[in-house]
């Protein structure tokens, strides 16, 4: 028996004009996630988004799991095409199509959806009967139009007729790359990739920073940030990692700046270097995974002065959430298990025993120019590591 994926697309439908280009964004993210599992037909027509696999040996499950995570997307169904566009043909799809739902099945009910008003059965009809020809093959059934335990949907279209179960739910969100560049400053925690997560999903299309600092911090942690980042690619798309080598930039906070205001200038550092990656990269806002009162350095008054160090828009999509919130979603987004492995994060060297949790700004600024840091700063942009990313289960 064909089949096909069936498409509902979400907020692109109110934007009005846009929709036409919000459309063809999101068609070519599901292109793109599914490119090596085989080749695929995909078209748009009466608000549905079509997915046709071009062979039979195209693993459908596989397709189906990947479009769940393709932003954009509200549900999406795994259906029978039925050999032709008539009602004899429904009738005998139906039963064969979901036998393994109905029969695990008490109650059911048919919703029909007659798009093709040349088709010559009204969708009442239909549905009478469909249910018909589902009780006569399973007698065990009873109809229930408020709560069945499975809808059966006939949908007749232009281009066919198609049988369904209850519609998955997709993704959410807006098709990424219709909401502009933004660059995602990752640790290896759990915070950020959920960060990442969050933006990609309101249309953002994201560049990925790490500071590292060798040899305080290992090359396993690095390659852990680009498991990390694999993991929220399934989301987001391909994405480029640069790595800022900040062993020198540390050292000489160590050593010229007050232990007190160590992490304050640190993260200060991070937003000013980030910034310039992210300008070179048509990044119009930074993202990072702060969340209010975390740790001393997410203060409002740590805040204030990590956050003067860039005049970039800064997204922190957690600012509001609880860690058990931020959690629950990066073991849906899959990074959880990666995020606490235990290797060391730049953060965590030289952290001071009393860091300041209201830091003045005005002294912070003075601490910093007194040390002098713009040529390090020069001489870590000018030697990015650069890492691609793609998906990676
Ligand atoms: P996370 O779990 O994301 O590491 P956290 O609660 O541990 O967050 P911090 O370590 O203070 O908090 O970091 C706050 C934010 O700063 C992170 O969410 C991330 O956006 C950014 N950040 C921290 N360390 C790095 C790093 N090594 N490279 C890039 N960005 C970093
Ligand atoms: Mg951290």
């Amino acid at each position: 028996m064909k089949e096909i994926i069936l498409l509902k697309d979400g907020e692109i439908v109110l934007k009005g004009l846009n929709r036409r280009s919000f459309e063809d964004v999101l068609k070519k993210n599901i292109k793109n996630s599914l490119a090596d599992l085989g080749k695929f037909e995909i078209s748009s027509a009466q608000s549905t988004i079509y997915v046709k696999p071009m062979s039979e040996e195209i693993d459908l499950d596989e397709a189906c799991g990947r479009i769940s995570r393709v932003f954009g997307i509200v549900s999406y169904s795994r259906a029978a095409m039925c050999d032709e566009k008539t009602l004899n043909s429904v009738l005998a799809t139906a039963p064969v199509y979901l036998e393994r739902e109905l029969r695990a099945a008490k109650t059911f009910k048919v919703e029909a959806k007659r798009s093709d008003k040349k088709f010559p059965y009204k969708s009442p009809e239909i549905c009478r009967e469909a249910g018909g020809a589902i009780l006569s093959k399973f007698p065990h059934l009873k109809v229930d139009v408020h709560n069945p335990d499975i809808t059966v949907n006939v949908e007749i279209r232009d281009f066919g007729a198609y049988i369904h179960g209850d519609p998955q739910k997709g993704a959410g969100g807006i098709p990424v790359g219709t909401g502009g560049r933004a660059a995602i400053l990752i640790s290896g925690g759990i915070d950020s990739p959920v960060a990442a997560y969050m933006m990609a999903k309101r249309g953002i299309k994201l560049t990925a920073v790490h500071f590292a600092s060798p040899p305080y911090t290992s090359r396993r942690a690095e390659d852990k940030v680009v498991r990390l980042l694999q993991k929220v690619s399934r989301y987001a798309g391909r994405m480029t990692m640069y790595t800022v080598p900040f062993t020198k930039i540390q050292e000489k906070i160590k050593s010229d700046c007050p232990e007190e205001l160590f992490t304050i200038i640190m993260r200060r550092l991070m937003m000013e270097i980030s910034q310039r990656i992210a300008r070179q990269n048509d990044c119009s806002a930074l993202i990072t995974g702060e969340s209010l009162g975390q740790v001393a350095s997410q203060t409002i008054g740590a805040l204030e002065c990590t956050d003067e160090a860039a005049d970039m828009l800064v997204f922190r999509p957690l600012i509001g959430m609880d860690k058990q919130e931020i959690i629950d979603i990066s073991y849906k987004i899959d990074t959880y298990d990666i995020s606490i492995e235990p290797y060391e994060d730049c953060c965590t060297v030289f952290t001071p025993k009393h860091p300041r949790t209201r830091p003045i700004l005005k002294y912070v600024k003075e601490a910093q120019e007194r040390a002098g840091f713009d040529e390090l700063v020069e001489e870590a942009v000018q030697n990015l590591k650069v890492t691609y990313i793609s998906a990676q289960d």
